[in-house]
């Protein structure tokens, strides 16, 4: 019956003390130096546990709109009919004799979009009736 608490060197005294490096109970210093003759080896130390490794989160491929052909062949066709419109309109002509104005609708036309453009231009106090007068003869 050997107990915990028995000298492991001896088996013959309580262990009151442990080695630092084996942790084997000892009863005196005398049982520490026949303990310390032979070598002693600290207890294995459990294997750390393999830490799993997080899944990378899957990255939700951005998708790229893809251009709409169709709706750029539209604004296109829109644009050279609606220059074909403008042209036509009196009251445009009327409106256009001010040649800053006749500046900035030719930059609004010549954007890519000229009915944003043309609505963008509306924002600037003074332009709202020549806006009106483009957007209903290019929608017309
Ligand atoms: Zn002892
Ligand atoms: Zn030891």
């Amino acid at each position: 019956m050997s107990s915990t608490t028995q000298c492991t060197i001896c088996h013959d005294a309580a262990s009151k003390y442990k080695c630092p490096k084996c942790f084997v109970g000892y009863c005196s210093v005398k049982c520490f130096k026949i303990h310390k003759s032979e070598p002693c080896a600290a207890p294995a130390p459990e294997p750390p546990k393999p830490t799993p490794k997080p899944k990378p989160k899957q990255q939700a491929s951005a998708k790229v709109p893809e251009i709409d052909d169709e709706e750029e062949e539209e604004k296109h066709r829109l644009k050279a009919e609606d220059l074909k419109k403008l042209g036509t309109s009196i009251r445009l002509k009327e409106l256009l004799q001010d040649p800053s104005l006749r500046t900035l609708i030719a930059a609004a036309l010549a954007d890519p979009d000229p009915i944003s453009a043309i609505r963008s231009l509306r924002q600037q106090t003074g332009f709202e009736e020549l806006a009106q007068e483009l957007i209903q003869t290019t929608q017309n």
